[in-house]
């Protein structure tokens, strides 16, 4: 077992959405209504305040930022801070808002939304083109998360967290197009439920659990758990290697929903961690547009 450390005192009452680029980790705060750029060298975070909850944040090949918010899909200068709706897939729909998402290795942004009310209207999973059309790739989705491809950009693995599971599609990078949905990890939902997701150099899945207080590295190829981060913090979201050789496993977490005792238990909640499980990422995908 490996204890992951504070790396930051975020308080984030909804951090989600690592992903590391240019030496720095973006991260959101998606109850926060915020996007992060948190350099570890430094200890400096920088934050822009959106005014909308924010789902997802990708980095521009053109500089500046992507991000899948409340209301769609737009750019945000980080020189001046303006941000700006580019499209919106959910066609204005207030009870969806855009959760998790990544880029795929051609630079085309994969987001999905999830329903915000009770019962849940179901979300729909989209690809955005970088000329920031987009089309939906698949429907009826509960509360979309992690996704990752292959190295060899043959399989899609993607993170619907009702199923407690996760899915690989086979992949066609030159048109997006996914297929033949498999399940190829499963948990009981006892020790967490899987929520955002990256991959390794060796093509394992580290998958952050909901309630499971770390981040478990799972082989797609078996569907076996190999090993756990522990982080002191219970709602862990989302993680990313990053650091100079990719080796830091970074890893995002949320104070929502925990009262005075459960925050008093575990301060950090809201943190950031960062762990050196052994192994190295890869580098994210950035967006084409
Ligand atoms: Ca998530």
């Amino acid at each position: 077992m490996i204890t992951a450390e504070l790396a930051l005192d975020a308080k984030a009452e909804l951090g989600e959405g690592a992903l590391w680029h240019d030496g720095r980790l973006l991260w959101v705060d998606i109850e926060g209504c915020a996007v992060n750029r948190f350099d570890p060298v430094s200890g400096r975070n920088e934050r822009w305040a959106i005014g909308q909850r924010v789902g997802t944040v990708v980095p521009r090949r053109v500089g500046g930022l992507v991000l899948a918010v409340h209301r769609g899909i737009g750019i945000l200068d980080t020189e001046t801070g303006r941000f700006e709706l580019r499209c919106d897939p959910a066609g204005g729909r207030e009870e969806l808002r855009f959760n998790d998402g990544k880029c795929d290795p051609r630079g085309r942004l994969f987001a999905g939304t999830m329903g915000m009310t009770k019962p849940r209207v179901p979300g729909t999973l989209y690809r955005i083109e970088p000329d920031f059309s987009f089309a939906p790739v698949l429907e009826g989705t509960g509360t979309s998360n992690g996704l990752a491809w292959s190295a060899d950009e043959s399989t899609l693995y993607y993170i619907d967290t009702p199923t407690l599971a996760v899915s690989a599609f086979d992949y066609d990078p030159d048109t997006g197009a996914i297929s033949n949905r498999r399940e190829v990890v499963k948990f009981s939902g006892d020790e967490g439920r899987p929520d955002g997701m990256t991959i390794d150099a060796d093509g394992n899945l580290w998958v952050a659990l909901w309630g499971g207080s770390g981040v478990v590295c799972c082989d797609p190829r078996t569907g076996r758990v190999l090993e756990k981060v522990e982080v002191p913090a219970l709602q862990t979201t989302a993680c990313a290697f990053g650091g100079p050789e990719l080796r830091d496993l970074y890893i995002t977490s949320a104070r929502i929903g925990l009262d005075e005792a459960a925050l008093a238990e575990r301060p950090f909640s809201g943190g950031i961690f960062v762990a050196r499980p052994g192994v190295a990422g890869v580098p994210a995908f950035t967006f084409a547009g």
